[in-house]
């Protein structure tokens, strides 16, 4: 049968209120319940009922109100349960409101310690206000009677002191709890117990009070024989002779230290990483804040944060397992912590990014110069398991007042600058500034027009001429996909193919310029009888992930262009990753004619042995690679070689990037057998592309 409950509920929110009531009903209580949703109803509701329990919802739009309701409940002495649910980011709030008498946090997202909570808070409710019976009743008794040691000992601990705080008396719990035997406890003042976490003023508060002839209550932590803590609700009830001078006390102790540790434990998880054990984001944070005011106060200490993430850790998850990954991570930020000075705060803000906040520099360049030193220091190879682990790391720095007056905004801005980082030179150190915000903007806006273009159709492919030296013609074209963004023009490839590859928009993308690349070869078939082939780019997600080779038989199929029509370009790091994966999609695509180029050759690893294992038709030499080459240089001479090997192996070879006609010259030199670039012509948009073909009359030299 469900358990009846009088339940008083603090939410300003209605669909909240029900939430909480299902969950209530759920867990197998019968709930008589009220709620104060206007902070004016509160003092005529509390009244109203003798409440089992108070549960208070955080978003009441001025904090300073559950305040309120707390010191209105203290002021008063009504001894209600009061539980806060809390979004985890309202836990910090939520346990200075533990200070002032809330007994406990409900995780908002997960309700489901609610009714254990239920339980226990009415339980210790019963036994607080028995005991508070029991203690008055004592008072009295005691002092009329005037007779020590009473049968209270049943349900506590119970010990008395003389007039100048020797103990005089313990009973079996108090022995229990302690740890220590009679005979080292009576004699001893209870200094023997170390206790902790009260200042001396609030010692002296204490005995104040009870030298005043006044009953004190609080609680206490203690420290037992073996080291450990017990806390511990006490209650002291002084003695006086009837001159009124005291002769002894009477404590009356409960033991709370189950609470005591659930309570520590949550505050433990609400502001450290559970892996590595450092502080977390919201505890990061605080600590800025700290210094902020620190450095506001007396201009020393200037607050300067680095943020940093490992470079590609994912390979290491990806290699070694998730495990081992968090056990490198661990690894990872004991070193770091070391590294650092000890009055920095090193932090973890989740998978393999940190951050430190440094205070002991003067200006943004010695801070630039630590962050340097760190990410070299961190580079030190990691033993694990038998295997040599190299990390590097990206770092972002961002300071007070020029990168932001909060917490929030100087790390929000270092991990922009460690963004950029990452985009420009991988391991390198950025200091923030404000283009650089700029160009997270524009990536963002990007990011999320994306998902939109493909319906609204303003993805269009472009075609580029390749030219064939041998024989004077244009025999291929290479498909180049634009986005015309309706409101920031053409947006290059290399700005979002990136982000299409991220979020799985490639796949659709490809097949829509496979499709378009079919039609243009279709069209200029059946038009003007001018055979040609286009090379579609393929992505490793597309490539890897997706039946490639049946798309191209469905192409084929459907508009009836010959496979010799279409050629794909992979790039030599997908090729190479998995040799035993991409060997056999290639064959397929090979055997039914369909070309294979490999696209930006000597960029990567320019393997000329792995060349030899791949079937292809054509390796594309990159751009970069045609900027060096002078005759006579080693540039040069390792281009003629990679010409006369892909020749051996019966490639044919494309220089890409070609813009001006010595190079052209040179090429020819060198038995190249095909160029692409400026000097041909720009990528075009089909109409371009049909036009510059009928006004092409060859390359003037
Ligand atoms: P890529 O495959 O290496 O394409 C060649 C790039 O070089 C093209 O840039 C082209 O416009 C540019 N280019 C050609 N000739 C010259 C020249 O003489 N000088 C200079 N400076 N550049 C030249 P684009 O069109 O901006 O494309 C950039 C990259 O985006 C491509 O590099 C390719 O990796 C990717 N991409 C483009 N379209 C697609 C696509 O449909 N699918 C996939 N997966 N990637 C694509
Ligand atoms: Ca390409
Ligand atoms: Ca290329």
């Amino acid at each position: 049968m469900a358990s009846p409950l009088s339940l008083l509920i603090i939410e300003s929110d209605s669909s909240e209120v029900f939430r909480l009531i299902r969950e209530v009903k759920a867990n197998g209580f019968s709930p008589l319940y009220q709620v104060v949703s206007k902070a004016e109803e509160w003092e005529e509701k509390i009244e109203e009922e003798d409440w089992d329990v108070i549960l208070c919802g955080m978003n009441w739009p001025d904090e300073k109100t559950i305040h309120d309701f707390l010191r209105f409940l203290k002021d008063r002495q009504i001894d209600i349960p009061f539980l806060l649910i809390a979004e985890k980011s309202k836990y910090e709030t939520a346990l200075q409101m533990m200070k002032e008498g809330a007994a406990d946090i409900i995780d908002h997202s997960t309700l489901f310690r609610l009714p254990h909570v239920l339980e226990r808070e009415r339980r210790e409710l019963v036994f607080r206000r028995e005991k508070e019976i029991t203690a008055n009743y004592l008072e009295q008794s005691l002092k009329e009677i005037q007779v020590q040691k009473f049968a209270l000992d049943q349900a506590n601990i119970v010990s008395t002191t003389d007039a100048n705080g020797i103990i005089t008396y313990v009973n079996d719990k108090f022995i229990q709890a302690s740890g220590y035997s009679k005979e080292e406890l009576i004699g001893q003042s209870h200094r023997i117990l170390k206790s902790q976490d009260r200042t001396k003023e609030e010692w002296y508060d204490l005995w104040e009070t009870i030298q005043n002839g006044k009953v004190w209550k609080g609680e206490i932590r203690n420290t037992k024989k073996d080291g450990t803590s017990f806390w511990v609700e006490t209650t002291i009830v002084p003695f006086s002779a009837e001159d009124g001078s005291i002769f002894q006390y009477i404590a009356i102790h409960n033991e709370i230290t189950n609470r005591k540790l659930a309570e520590e434990q949550l505050t433990h998880d609400a502001f450290y990483d559970s892996l590595t054990e450092l502080p977390n984001r919201a505890l990061f944070l605080a600590r800025v804040e700290q210094k902020i005011s620190e450095y506001n106060l007396f201009q020393k200490g200037f607050p300067i944060v680095f943020s940093i993430n490992i470079d590609n850790f994912k390979r290491i998850n990806h290699s070694l397992g998730n495990e081992s990954g968090d056990e490198i991570l661990v690894i990872y930020a004991k070193r770091l912590l070391k590294l650092c000075d000890p009055s920095a705060i090193v932090t973890r803000l989740g998978a393999d990014s940190f951050a430190v906040l440094v205070t002991d520099c003067f200006s943004i360049e010695e801070g630039t110069e630590i962050a340097n030193k760190l990410l070299e220091n961190l580079k030190e190879i990691i033993p694990f398991q038998g295997y040599e682990i190299f990390l590097t790391a990206s770092c972002g720095i961002a300071s007070y007042g020029m990168a932001g007056k909060d917490g929030e905004n100087i790390l929000k801005n270092a991990e922009i600058a460690m963004f950029h980082s990452k985009s420009s030179k991988v391991g390198t150190v950025s200091v923030f500034n404000q283009r650089m915000q700029e160009k997270i903007n524009y990536q963002l806006e990007i990011q999320n027009d994306l998902k939109k273009a493909i319906e609204k159709n303003e993805f269009i492919v472009y075609y580029q001429p390749i030219f064939d030296l041998a024989a004077n013609e244009i025999c291929h074209w290479e498909a180049l996909i634009r986005w015309r963004h309706p409101k920031k023009g053409m947006v290059s490839p290399t700005d979002f193919i990136p982000m299409a590859e991220d979020s799985g928009l490639i796949v659709s993308l490809t097949k829509f310029v496979l499709e378009e690349s079919a039609l243009f070869a279709k069209k200029m078939r059946e038009e003007s009888n001018y055979k040609f082939s286009v090379a579609v780019n393929l992505s490793p997600q597309v490539f890897l992930d997706q039946n490639i080779f049946h798309w191209v038989v469905d192409i084929q199929q459907r508009l009836g262009v010959p496979y010799e029509c279409l050629q794909v370009e992979i790039t030599e790091s997908l090729a190479m990753k998995n040799l035993s994966e991409t060997i056999p999609i290639l064959s397929n695509l090979k055997d039914i004619g369909v070309k294979i180029a490999l696209d930006d050759f000597g960029t990567g690893y320019s393997s000329l042995a792995y060349l030899e294992k791949l079937p292809l038709s054509t390796v594309k030499i990159d751009k970069s690679f045609l900027n060096n080459v002078i005759p006579g240089s080693k540039e040069a001479i390792l281009l003629v070689s990679i010409i006369h090997m892909a020749h051996g192996l019966g490639y044919k070879v494309v220089a890409e990037g070609v813009e001006d006609i010595s190079q052209f010259h040179l090429l020819r030199e060198y038995e190249c057998d095909l160029i692409q670039g400026y000097l041909l012509s720009k990528p075009l948009s089909l109409e371009d592309a049909v036009s510059f073909l009928e006004n092409f009359t060859g390359i003037q030299e």
